[in-house]
């Protein structure tokens, strides 16, 4: 058990989070390089949209899928 849970990347959004938004900023970040944030069930259309219409977004992966080891 962790009290380590990941919340929600909204401004003053204290939910759990359950989805990964992966994104990059061309203008700031080399092509491979990817920032990320979380959010709740309610925030994840919300924060798509913000990264999305700056054509930051790359990927909205769930919590788990994200957090669960490939290999490593
Ligand atoms: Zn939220």
């Amino acid at each position: 058990m962790s009290d380590e849970t990941p919340i929600c990347s909204a401004k003053g959004c204290r939910v759990d989070a359950v989805w990964v938004l992966a994104w990059n900023n061309p203008k700031l970040h080399t092509p491979q390089r990817r920032k990320t944030w979380l959010a709740c069930e309610e925030h994840r259309e919300h924060l798509s949209q913000f990264l999305g219409v700056r054509g930051f977004l790359k990927d909205v992966v769930p919590l788990k899928e994200w957090e669960s080891p490939e290999g490593a």
